[in-house]
């Protein structure tokens, strides 16, 4: 199984909003406490603190396990990334 980096909700929710303020639009992506695999939420700017698999449907407490974020911007550099 692939490792990928999850970080305190909190924390990646505070940086998000940085740069949701910069007009960045930001997903919410977690790992799987199921299969492992690697989630991203269909919805732009809106954090969750669990996720359901659409694979094995299993639920992820996402305030103990952490997540992390894919930016989607087209402006670069970002202040605060
Ligand atoms: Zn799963």
């Amino acid at each position: 199984m692939r490792e990928y980096s999850n970080y305190p909700l909190e924390a990646v929710v505070a940086k998000a909003n940085l740069l949701i303020k910069q007009g960045c639009d930001v997903y919410q992506k977690f790992t799987c406490s199921g299969c492992g695999a690697r989630l991203t939420m269909a919805k732009p700017n809106v954090f969750h603190g669990s996720g359901t698999c659409d694979r094995c449907s299993r639920t992820t407490n996402i305030r103990i396990n952490g997540c992390n974020m894919m930016v989607v911007t087209n402006r670069w550099p970002l202040e605060g990334a």
